[in-house]
């Protein structure tokens, strides 16, 4: 008992002891204030939304005339920007901007966003306060679809390159835009041609900045009124995975035992059931040092030390959906199909199952599982559609920094840190031609307004969209040197 309680506290006083002695990783800056004409900027975004460059899943319903209109609407706003940059123009829709750099040897920085968003789903246009394509502005919003994914992205990195070069801006280093046009389904028409035509002209990228980080009000209760920056240094990899049970057929006055509907319908279960085991990944125990310092005690002590509190940290996190897929390779049961007709017995069903991955799981990890979860040879597997994202990006590297300076000269009290996002995004089509890939976007968003991506009300406070614009400022003249 005591020989415990003295292992007990020796461990504890010596965590508690290296947590206490941690430095904050933040890299204070002096203050930079920029004069924007905060109406006007918001005004752009605002028509910006108007054009309804529509992703849809079935292809045949895609209309190009909006990315057109919404070409010639940018080039009208930001005419400095397009006199300077050399455009291209790729897979018809999208675009790729070059600001050409004066020393050759520095390798260039490019920066995305994507000009297509989600359809509205049908039967919710009326639960909108303002329609989702009127662009209004009304309350310090800018209202609309396209407001935070990503139309903000497109107009902010236009704002300030537009904003530079009318104060004589002339970058060192070359400077890339991309803004694709189908990210919301997939991106092959877009990113992934533009990053393959930059490799053909071996271009290398130092790093690429694109959507998936941004700045969160209330994230932590105990940081208070200090927004948390996340920068995310990886993505988490998509995979599909199409199952098919067989079963006998016949007349269901006389039915087997199991149907194939019931074989299938054990099988996901089970797979529900049995989730992907937990894990704090280098990129999410990144997360929880870097937070770590500017927490009260105990949770100092519990971020701190991320490999040692694991056990906690998981268990807590495990608690909801959005945490919780930070920490495993999710399984989502998203569509099942068996039968024909009401009194036959179907020879066969099929379902489909989204698994989005850990950095440190593979594709052949995702398989095992499920073969070993469900152990039913009337099962068949079929790999769908799977993305392979980049290894996740160095916190030391240049981009890293750059964008952490330039957060803490407009928000001198963020906690920027790195992150993992959930989501996939284009960037994952750059991870051959860069250095390192970092998703990140200036913008404060609430965590109320979190819940508006993709779905109703989507917004976003014209305070909020300015001080993006004035970071994406502070991150493009330091990317220039
Ligand atoms: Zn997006």
């Amino acid at each position: 008992m005591r020989l415990r309680l003295f292992i007990f506290s020796s461990v504890f006083l010596g965590i508690a002891g290296c947590t206490l002695s941690s430095t904050s990783y933040q890299r204070p800056m002096e203050p930079v204030t920029i004069a924007l004409d905060e109406e006007a900027s918001a005004k752009r975004l605002a028509k910006a939304i108007t054009f309804p460059t529509l992703s849809h899943q079935d292809p045949a319903q895609f209309v190009g005339e909006p990315f057109l209109g919404l070409h010639r609407y940018l080039e009208e706003q930001f005419p400095l920007l397009y006199e300077t940059a050399e455009k291209q123009i790729i897979g018809e829709y999208s675009l790729l901007l070059k600001i050409p750099g004066s020393d050759a040897t520095l390798k260039p920085a490019l920066f995305m966003s994507h000009l297509d968003v989600v359809p509205v789903e049908p039967g919710t246009e009326g639960d909108w306060t303002h329609p989702a394509f009127s662009g209004e502005i009304a309350g310090g919003f800018i209202w609309g679809r396209g407001a935070l994914d990503v139309k903000n992205g497109v107009l902010t990195w236009h704002e300030a390159a537009e904003y530079l070069l009318k104060e004589g801006f002339q970058p060192q280093r070359t400077l890339y835009f991309a803004f694709g046009h189908d990210e919301e389904v997939g991106g092959k028409q877009g990113n992934k041609e533009i990053a393959a035509d930059l490799k053909e002209r071996h271009v290398h990228l130092e790093f690429v900045v694109d959507e998936g980080g941004f700045l969160i009000s209330g994230f932590y209760p105990e940081l208070g009124d200090r927004p948390v920056a996340i920068i995310s240094i990886a993505e988490k990899a998509y995979m599909t995975v199409h199952f098919t049970a067989k079963g006998e057929g016949g007349h269901s006055s006389a039915p087997p035992t199991h149907t194939s509907v019931g074989k299938l319908a054990s099988a996901l279960h089970k797979l529900e059931n049995n989730p992907m085991p937990a894990n704090i990944t280098e990129p999410m125990a990144l997360h929880f040092k870097h937070v770590a310092p500017e927490m009260p005690f105990f949770k100092r002590l519990l971020m701190g030390n991320p490999h040692l509190s694991a056990p906690l940290l998981k268990s807590f996190l495990a608690k909801r959906p959005k945490t919780n897929a930070l920490i495993r390779t999710t399984t989502a049961l998203t569509m099942f199909n068996g039968g024909i007709k009401e009194n036959v017995v179907p020879q066969s069903a099929k379902a489909t199952v989204n698994f989005r991955l850990l950095p440190t799981d593979t594709p052949e990890d995702v398989k095992k599982h499920i073969l070993e979860t469900i152990d039913d040879p009337d099962i068949s597997l079929e790999t769908g559609l799977w993305t392979t994202p980049p290894k996740p990006a160095d916190i030391d590297g240049l981009g890293y920094t750059i964008l952490s300076d330039a957060i803490h000269e407009i928000y001198p009290d963020a906690v920027v840190t790195p992150f993992l996002v959930t989501g996939a995004t284009d960037s994952r089509y750059y991870g051959e031609i860069a250095d390192n890939v970092y998703r990140f976007l200036g913008a404060e968003v609430s965590m109320e307004d979190l819940k508006s991506f993709h779905g109703t009300n989507e917004r976003i406070s014209i305070k909020s969209y300015a001080n993006g614009i004035r970071t994406a400022i502070q991150i493009l003249k330091h990317s220039g040197q």
